[in-house]
């Protein structure tokens, strides 16, 4: 258990943050007492003193081997209100980090860029005109960050900066949610429906999507708004049938596809919802980019998190969607899936070498409540953070090796280690869907059950997010309703 008092500022959510590096979220307590630490537990003290010639902060932090205390003053740079109270936080987070460091003797990689876009804050400081030098000095100093992290996090900015620079208020991306998919995997934290159980809806469910395609579509359209790239995910939209997948397709080809529009991604997820017909379906349709996600090329594993295919059916839906023309393949493959160890990994790496992608997403388990593993915690072999990290490092160098690099990242709250989630590719192959997703410089709409659309208002630096029902049933009950909120929504950006 840690107990913490604050004094002079109440940024609960930040300390916490923090600390949750150091122990479970559930064993952190704020106190209204100034009180040391009694018995076993640990205190934290963290204080915040504002007064005409800048900041004072001070930390201490109590156990059985004694305190340590750390002190800084800073002089935050102009700003309104809001932005005045992003600084104190991030100055919070900043004097706490440096007395957990000693106190716990153990370093964030990330440091106090504990959120789930790093390299946001990165773009920030490239955008206010400062050199790199200045950046890497700003990130180790202030943000704390570790050295290999600084050199990622810039490696990802200046790829990204090729694709999403200049920021262009007129352009918007879309995304597309179909929420099926054949059987639930135990990691599934997504709003996704078992296609068997609700067969019956996914008629009404394409039909009531092409009308809020068509609705927000008119209503870019009324603002003079055009579309940048288009990602159709889920769920695994392939889950549909070849009937419903024409008509989407149709719908999103006549509504948002024009001469200006960069990538059109779809996810074709799993295997087993694959054929020859829905592969060339996809091609046909303008789709520049699709994804076949593995996971996992070991076939103990892919049972074990609840799929239903081998690997060789994986790689059979792979070779025939190069046989059909697709260029530009992406898979996804996760680290620290219970019961994977080093060698399983290079099992999975080899595999991928084999059939030669152009991307390759790798992502760290991340056990989030609304999955069934996070039900299973206790019964699991999980792997251990070392092992994870050793797999992501060898993931890493395999991936290179092939010729890709590193252009997106973004973290997961709960993930297995503090690692984070990596896109790599093959030159000029990069999502571009990706970037502007995590970079929030673009307004995204987004489509269907379960979507969050985020629109950025550029000029006032600030997004506003717009949440559709995540349950099946409400979306199709409301799907007027929210077609007709685009209406609304659209204009006032
Ligand atoms: S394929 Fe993806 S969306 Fe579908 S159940 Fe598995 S993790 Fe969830």
């Amino acid at each position: 258990m840690i107990r913490v008092f604050t004094e002079g500022h109440d940024y609960y959510y930040e300390v916490a943050d923090i600390l949750a590096n150091y122990c479970r979220r559930d064993d952190i307590e704020f106190v209204k007492e100034k009180v040391p630490a009694a018995g076993r537990s640990l205190f934290v003290h963290s204080m915040l003193n504002p007064h005409p010639d800048g900041v004072d902060l001070q930390c201490s932090i109590t156990g059985d081997g004694g305190t340590v205390t750390k002190t800084d003053r800073f002089r935050p740079s102009r700003g309104d209100k809001l932005e005045i109270r992003k600084q104190y936080k991030r100055y919070v987070k900043h004097n706490l980090l440096k007395a957990a460091e000693e106190f716990f003797d153990k370093s964030l990689p990330w440091g106090i860029l504990t959120g789930i876009r790093p390299v946001k804050m990165i773009h920030k400081l490239m955008d206010q005109g400062l050199g790199e030098e200045d950046i890497k000095k700003h990130l180790t100093d202030f943000y704390r960050l570790a050295p290999k992290k600084v050199r990622l996090g810039l490696e990802i900015a200046r790829t990204e900066r090729e694709f999403i620079l200049p920021y262009d208020p007129q352009k918007v991306s879309v995304y597309i949610s179909i929420p099926f998919c054949p059987t639930r995997c135990s990691y599934c934290s997504f709003p996704s429906n078992d296609i068997s159980r609700w067969s019956g809806f996914t008629d009404a469910y394409v039909e009531c999507l092409t009308d809020e395609i068509r609705a927000a579509a008119a209503a870019l359209k009324e603002r003079g708004l055009t579309c940048d790239t288009v990602y159709i995910g889920g769920g695994t939209p392939t889950s549909l049938s070849l009937s419903q997948l024409e008509r989407l397709f149709e719908s999103v080809g006549q509504n948002f596809i024009d001469s200006g529009t960069r990538e059109f991604t779809v996810e074709a997820g799993r295997p087993d919802t694959l054929d020859r017909r829905k592969l060339e379906l996809i091609k046909e349709c303008g789709a520049t980019r699709i994804s076949i996600n593995p996971q996992s090329m070991n076939f103990s594993t892919l049972e074990r998190i609840g799929r239903k295919h081998t690997v060789q059916d994986i790689i059979d839906a792979f070779e025939m969607a190069r046989r059909v023309g697709h260029s530009n393949i992406n898979m996804d493959i996760i680290m620290g899936l219970p019961g994977e160890d080093e060698g399983m990994v290079a099992n999975t790496l080899e595999h991928i070498g084999d059939l030669k992608p152009e991307g390759v997403t790798v992502h760290t388990l991340a056990i989030k409540r609304a999955s069934r593993l996070h039900e299973e915690v206790a019964v699991v072999d999980w792997v251990n953070e070392e092992e994870v990290e050793a797999m992501m490092q060898r993931t890493s160098g395999y991936l290179k090796s092939m010729g890709m690099k590193p252009y997106y990242l973004y973290r997961q709250k709960y993930m297995v280690s503090n690692l984070e989630n990596i896109g790599f590719c093959l030159p000029r192959y990069e999502g571009i869907y990706n970037m502007q997703i995590m970079e929030e410089k673009q307004t995204i709409i987004a489509l269907g059950a379960g979507a969050a659309s985020k629109l950025v208002y550029l000029s006032e630096d600030r997004l506003e997010r717009k949440q559709n029902p995540k349950s099946l049933q409400h979306y199709l009950d409301r799907a007027g309703d929210i077609a007709a909120g685009w209406r609304e929504t659209i204009p006032r950006l």
